[in-house]
């Protein structure tokens, strides 16, 4: 499964500075350039599904 292109907006401080740093169990862990936090973004039709925290 390819990595994330879309912009996800960060769940902690709301930048969409964020970028993709890989992908398990078929969800794309993207980190936080702003805060240096990640969470966990669910794809799905090529579109974002779901977006979890830690
Ligand atoms: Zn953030």
């Amino acid at each position: 499964m390819p990595a994330i292109k879309v912009t996800v907006v960060c769940v902690h401080c709301g930048t969409t500075a964020t970028y993709s740093v890989g992908v398990s169990n078929g969800a794309s862990q993207v980190q936080c350039k702003k805060c240096h936090k990640s969470f966990k973004v669910y794809m799905r039709n090529g579109e974002v599904y779901e977006v979890k925290e830690h």
